[in-house]
């Protein structure tokens, strides 16, 4: 099962029709829904979503969060270094993208989010100490799958579709469609 927006979805196990007693989530309102009986293929499917996107737990990698200061400054896209940026854990990955790993930061002053790329983090830490712990950690992930994971698509309530509002996909609840007729 791939993880999906939990909001407007069937109150049962995404893989039975029993109570959706539990959830394992990625983030709040996002994860998949189980009984009590398939609560652990719902935390593999939800693992093996982190694997396919290249992303791994921060508490996966609790050396190098616990090496950063409190806060620190961030380069911003016009070059400028600014204080007040902190590790964002409503976001606790780290990703990798076209090889290189990013970090979700937070600056709560301004309200700003931020993905850096840890390469322009060396004046915080140590660039070989960081690859180090997230070639380790990404290696133990990658341990678990002989071969790449294939998740299947949430089916949704044939009521909830997905239409561009304010020119964004949003998923939207339709009292009109012709299933409830
Ligand atoms: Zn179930």
């Amino acid at each position: 099962m791939l993880p999906h927006s939990l909001i407007l979805t069937y109150t049962r196990c995404d893989y039975c029709d029993k109570a959706d007693e539990k959830q394992v989530l990625i983030y709040d309102n996002f994860g998949i829904k189980t009984c009590v009986a398939h609560y652990d293929l719902g935390k593999r499917d939800c693992d093996s979503y982190l694997y396919l996107n290249n992303m791994i737990h921060l508490q996966d990698v609790k050396q190098l969060v616990d090496a950063l200061p409190e806060t620190f400054p961030v380069k911003r896209s016009s070059g400028e270094m600014q204080d007040g940026w902190s590790v964002d854990f409503d976001n606790p990955y780290i990703r990798k993208v076209n090889d290189e790993w990013h970090l979700s930061c937070v600056n709560k002053e301004y309200n700003l989010t931020k993905k850096p790329s840890i390469k322009n983090m060396t004046h915080l830490i140590d660039i070989d100490f960081v690859e180090g712990i997230l070639t380790k950690a990404e290696l133990q992930q990658r341990l678990k799958y002989s071969e790449r994971p294939v998740l299947q698509e949430y089916k949704e309530h044939p009521c909830v579709q997905r239409e561009m509002v304010g020119g964004v996909e949003c998923r939207v609840f339709r009292v009109s469609h012709p299933d409830l007729a």
